[in-house]
């Protein structure tokens, strides 16, 4: 291996021992980078991948909040601003309760290069808090994000920082943090989070985005082996958003979801979450605050494994769409076994290190990385951007266009780069290349800090 680039992944290893996820992600991104390194030698020179994964900056606060019952909780806040060399830092908030620095280092790495993947204007960074949002009220959600935008909104803007949701991070939570920024602020500075209710400068589109964009990528695959998306099975994983949006598309065109996963276990339903009514209960089980996919089962009388993930279900197209670390090497030994020839990653780093390489290693099954994979969701954020710095609203028919295509777009451009160096048909590589090549041009352009 390019001694540069082993010497850089021996530091991080050594010197970030204590942030496992950081690592892991920084490992998978630069081992793809080989070739592009040996045929750079200038990077070296101005030390250019120590710089990369090393964020600009990173803030720690404390948020304080009241609970109905009166009594006062303490939480930690973050966020990490990656990399503002193609744009203002932009990515979402997570609230969960294990959230720590080494998952918003991870995603703020992954939010870069996925950032410059979409095309568009957007450095990367990435924030949340250690706060489960399980069971609390409304009025507790609210003064929860109340408190939390009093600590950050000094550090965001709309030239700035452009954060958005993210897991525990939906329309309801951006509304109350959008509405303290404005009254910190005393002006609307354009909106400056996304993600935003329709009614005061959201985008159409955006809340289907990262689903649609998951599905439109996936077809991309499904052409390139002379397959169509209709009547294809899909296994998902969560019943978030993502997931939601993927059911909602996949059924338009003909394919069906036939799992959902929590942390309770999952739901394996063989006629596909595919009316309208089970893609709305989507959105009931979320809001009702309970986290459990059982709900689902109850409510459409489907089975319900506990404890257990979908992976090992007999369907066309595995799309983990819930969190990290969520597929490990048995599962991705099944996934083989059962003869699955579409590994769609939705979440971020879905797949854990051994279980990425097993499967990257079988010759029957094409893998297709997260970050193109899920780019659609902050793509469509960044239109949000330009409808609201325009004072514009586009129809959702405008929206999903510019969507697709960017989605289209990031497919080819992947594909072009791993063939530019010499690694065929490698949609890994690929991705992580083109966004790198990106994100690399602007830093060497802007000198040395
Ligand atoms: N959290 C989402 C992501 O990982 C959305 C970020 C955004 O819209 O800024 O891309």
């Amino acid at each position: 291996m390019n001694a540069y680039l082993t010497s850089v992944i021996e530091g991080v290893r050594t010197h970030h021992a204590d942030e496992p996820e950081f690592v892991q992600a920084v490992e998978e991104v630069l081992t793809t980078l080989e070739p592009v390194i040996d045929q750079h030698p200038e990077y070296e020179m101005v030390d250019l991948l120590n710089r990369m994964v090393e964020p600009e900056r990173t803030f720690t606060f404390r948020v304080c909040w009241m609970a109905d019952d009166g009594t006062w909780h303490t939480n930690t806040g973050w966020r990490c601003q990656f990399n503002g060399a193609i744009g203002p830092y932009k990515g979402g908030l997570r609230f969960q309760k294990d959230v720590n620095l080494s998952v918003m280092k991870f995603l703020g790495f992954e939010q870069t290069f996925k950032n410059a993947l979409t095309g568009l204007p957007i450095g990367g960074g990435k924030g949340g808090a250690d706060f489960d949002p399980t069971g609390k009220s409304d009025s507790e959600i609210m003064r929860f994000c109340q408190s939390y935008m009093q600590a950050l909104y000094r550090y965001i803007g709309p030239d700035v920082d452009i954060p958005a949701g993210d897991m525990g991070v939906g329309a309801r939570e951006i509304g109350y943090l959008f509405g303290e920024y404005r009254r910190l602020k005393g002006c609307f500075e354009n909106g400056v989070l996304t993600g935003k209710g329709f009614s005061y400068g959201g985008s159409r589109i955006r809340p289907e985005a990262t689903g649609y964009g998951a599905v439109y990528y996936l077809q991309n695959v499904l052409a390139h082996e002379g397959e169509d998306i209709q009547g294809k099975t899909i296994a998902c994983a969560g019943f978030g958003n993502v997931t939601w949006g993927i059911c909602k598309k996949a059924t338009e065109l003909g394919a069906k979801v036939v799992t959902l996963s929590g942390p309770d276990g999952y739901i394996y339903d063989p006629d596909g979450v595919a009316t309208p009514e089970k893609v709305d209960y989507i959105t009931v089980m979320r809001a009702s605050g309970r986290n459990l996919v059982k709900d689902y089962a109850d409510r459409f009388g489907v089975e319900f494994h506990p404890g257990e993930k979908p992976w090992g279900v007999k369907a066309d197209i595995m799309m983990p769409s819930a969190m990290q670390n969520d597929v490990h090497l048995e599962h991705a030994k099944q996934i083989v076994a059962n003869g699955v020839k579409y590994y769609i990653e939705v979440a971020n780093m879905p797949t854990t290190s051994d279980a990425l390489s097993y499967l990257q290693e079988q010759p029957g099954i094409i893998v297709a990385p997260c970050k193109a994979v899920n780019a659609g969701g902050v793509a469509t954020s960044a239109l949000e951007m330009a409808q609201n710095s325009e004072r514009l609203v586009w129809t959702a028919e405008e929206v999903d266009q510019q969507l697709h295509q960017i989605m289209n777009t990031i497919y080819q451009m992947s594909v072009d780069a791993a063939e530019r160096y010499g690694l065929g048909y490698n949609l890994v590589a690929g991705a992580n290349i083109a966004g790198f090549q990106r994100v690399a041009d602007a830093m060497m352009a802007q000198g040395v800090f």
